[in-house]
């Protein structure tokens, strides 16, 4: 599992992206992807970045009123 980059031997983070199989793994200091194999996919685009810093913003903010689903449980199944 491609858990530490190479490079910069930082986490990666796994993204899933609809149009991939298997989600990819992101290193936010060097900028990449990589698959499962730890090969480089791509390069982390700005317009990327940039919404991910959106998302992170409204998440801070709205972590205190969005609610998460609640997992439903069937009764008499371990
Ligand atoms: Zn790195």
């Amino acid at each position: 599992m491609p858990l530490f980059c190479k490079e910069c031997n930082g986490r990666r983070l796994p993204i899933a992206f609809p149009e991939e199989r298997d989600a990819l793994w992101l290193c936010e200091k060097c900028k990449n992807f990589v698959n499962i194999k730890d090969e480089i996919i791509r390069e982390w685009t700005d317009k990327e970045i940039e919404e991910n810093k959106v998302k992170l913003e409204n998440f801070n903010n709205n972590v205190t009123i969005e609610k998460t689903p609640e997992i439903k449980r069937r009764s008499g199944v371990n």
